[in-house]
């Protein structure tokens, strides 16, 4: 059975007292996860171990990095390879979140590399993917949606695609208050896992969680996380107060 995963990207926010507040008041909160249910945290980089060392001894709660680099080691300053992250136990990391894409121009082309290298290493990608604005004005959310899955996924084996976790994130809905209803997101996960099925087949489909983000807030994540094609949420600004994002997990049950 597909997992269920109420994932929070903290983004470059938060100090590091900060960071250690929020984790304990989160820590602190009554949230139940079930055995299909899954809680992932990406921190930023600096703050990888702290989160890691509160972690310990948490089921079903895991630490994630926001981004690796495409190569195991090397002359490549300031960036995070997934060999680091393995020697701390980290095992996820968000690829291609559209804020990458568009402020360091991660192509298509490129985070396929960086799909391969997390998979190599036993390292889960949580995939984002998502249209601008003008796509969706213009209908075509599905081809441009399908066209990022195609060139960075389809590639893989169908027990490969199956460690990936993929986050549907209209970037009209991130970071703006607006969020997609709750049709408009099945109907494009649908879509998602319908190609997925098309390309492997419908148990491969059937196998992948799919996420949704863009302004999940405590006050609408039942009723997405209620829709079929929909396995919980990659949560920013509302993962970085405990109460908030305690109440979203509670909304995968
Ligand atoms: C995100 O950062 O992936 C995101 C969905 O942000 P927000 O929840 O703030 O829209």
């Amino acid at each position: 059975m597909r997992k269920k995963i109420a994932a929070a990207n903290w983004k470059m926010n938060l100090t590091y007292a900060q960071a250690n507040e929020l984790l304990d008041n989160l820590f602190s909160k009554k949230y139940s996860l079930s055995e299909n249910q899954q809680v992932v945290i990406a921190v930023p980089a600096p703050y990888l171990h702290l989160a890691k060392e509160k972690t310990q001894g948490k089921n079903q709660v895991f630490i994630s990095a926001q981004n690796i680099y495409t190569k195991k080691s090397g002359a490549y300053t300031g960036e995070i390879s997934v060999e680091m992250l393995q020697s701390m136990g980290i095992e996820h990391t968000i690829i291609g979140h559209s804020e990458r894409r568009d402020y360091f121009n991660e192509s298509n082309e490129f985070l396929k590399e960086k799909v391969d290298i997390c998979l190599e290493n036993h390292i889960t990608p949580i995939f984002c993917c998502g249209e601008a604005l003008e796509v969706r004005e213009q209908n075509k959310q599905n081809q441009f949606v399908a066209k990022q899955i195609e060139e960075s996924l389809f590639h893989l084996s169908s027990t490969d695609i199956q460690k990936v976790v993929i986050a549907y994130e209209p970037i009209w809905a991130i970071g703006t208050g607006k969020t997609a209803t709750s049709e408009q997101a099945q109907e494009i996960q649908q879509f998602i896992r319908q190609l997925i099925a098309n390309k492997y087949d419908a148990a491969t489909a059937d196998a992948v969680s799919i996420l949704y983000g863009g302004s999940v807030k405590a006050n609408n994540a039942k009723e997405l996380f209620s829709q079929p094609d929909i396995d919980g949420g990659l949560v920013g600004g509302a993962s970085l107060n405990a109460e908030e994002f305690a109440a979203i997990i509670n909304a995968l049950a």
